[in-house]
């Protein structure tokens, strides 16, 4: 029996080995360990690919966040709005920046925040709102943005998740004020080790996000204020320049998979699948399914090889590390969906038959 692997790396390196190890070669010849033309390029090219005006690379999301957080200088103390199903680093950032964070209920559909659910935590201490493209689904940003606008709230996309998504045809991370990406090596676009980016189309937010990630500064010893060290380096950035020209197949490879699992599940009535909005171009990061036999399911599927993941087991506000928040009560829907989510195998390394391996294997089980 095959192992479906749930992410290869490897396999994906040796399809496209020829321009990584050009690219690694060329930034080692030249020397360009951190800035440079490299980065530069990157950075260049990455702006283009989502629109935006101006991209900073940086050491990685969870940096990325911090510093678009810190860019945006809002009061400190400010309450921000974290969605309650998301990876950590969304909620870590608005702490480490000063802030405090309020978890908010994500719709059902998308298990992304909604206007609705953020209003429902608005206090006159707000001031922005972290809005998770969970999984590769864009959050309902147009409602989003009029709450915001009416509250004179900012908007942090973190889209680490979602690199290609669209909203209404505009990539994610240009529709709020700020939108940051992770670049760590199992997303949709991952480096060979820790990198991040923050896109804008705001220059003074992208001058100070700039200065924040690098000491203070733009030129080499005019420390304006306190800064901190978060580079993309020059070979971390070489490697993402060559992959970001094959994502859009990926990414197109992605939603054929997920096509194939919706069609082949879809008459399980005890697995709910992940849906796609009309408006929404789903990048499938994840491909996330609910059950209420999410452990045994668990359990059976790993018998047949195949490899799955949980995101996440523990909504942030039940975590430990947000006892002293008090907030595990009250965001019913997320605190109680944790222990029903199971991602299957995703990714450009799937073959159509270990798609239908996956599909057999959950299938056998409900049978
Ligand atoms: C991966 C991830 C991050 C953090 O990115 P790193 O590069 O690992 O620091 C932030 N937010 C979400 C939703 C993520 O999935």
């Amino acid at each position: 029996m095959k192992t479906i692997r749930f992410l290869d790396l490897y396999s994906q390196y040796l399809r496209i080995k020829d321009e990584i190890d050009g690219a690694i070669q060329s930034v080692i010849h030249d020397a360009a360990f951190i800035g440079g033309k490299y980065v530069r390029q990157f950075e260049e090219s990455f702006a283009a690919y989502v629109q935006a005006g101006y991209c900073v690379g940086v050491a990685n999301g969870t940096d990325a966040l911090e510093i678009a957080i810190e860019a945006l200088d809002l009061p400190k103390g400010s309450e921000i709005i974290v969605p309650g199903n998301s990876f950590i680093a969304s909620a870590e950032a608005v702490t480490r920046s000063g802030n405090r964070v309020v978890f908010a209920d994500v719709d059902p559909v998308t298990m992304t925040v909604t206007a609705e659910t953020v209003l429902q935590k608005v206090t006159a201490n707000t001031s922005a709102i972290v809005a998770v493209h969970l999984y590769g689904h864009p959050c309902d940003m147009g409602p989003l943005v009029d709450l915001a606008r009416s509250k004179g709230l900012r908007i942090v996309e973190d889209c680490a998740q979602a690199h290609g998504a669209e909203y209404k045809g505009r990539k994610v991370g240009t529709i709020g004020d700020i939108g940051t990406y992770s670049f760590y090596p199992g997303k949709n676009l991952g480096a060979y080790g820790d990198a991040g980016a923050i896109v804008t189309h705001d220059q003074e937010f992208a001058t100070m996000a700039r200065k924040i990630a690098n000491h203070g500064r733009i030129a080499k010893y005019d420390h304006d204020f306190e800064g901190r060290n978060s580079r993309l380096d020059g070979l971390q950035a070489a490697i993402l320049s060559v992959k970001l020209k094959h994502l859009d197949v990926w990414t197109d490879h992605r939603i054929r998979v997920a096509e194939y699992y919706l069609a082949e599940l879809q008459g399980i009535p005890q697995l709910v699948l992940p849906r796609r909005e009309a408006w929404a171009k789903h990048v499938y990061h994840l491909f996330v399914v609910r059950t209420d036999h999410r452990d045994e399911l668990y359990a059976h599927l790993t018998d047949c090889g195949i490899e799955t993941g949980i995101h996440y087991p523990v909504a942030l506000p039940k975590l430990a590390a947000y006892a002293y928040l008090g907030q595990a009560k009250e965001n019913i829907r997320v605190n109680h969906t944790d222990s029903t989510l199971l991602s299957l195998p995703m990714g450009d390394h799937l073959l159509p038959e270990d798609m239908e391996q996956v599909v057999a294997g959950v299938t056998s089980y409900f049978s």
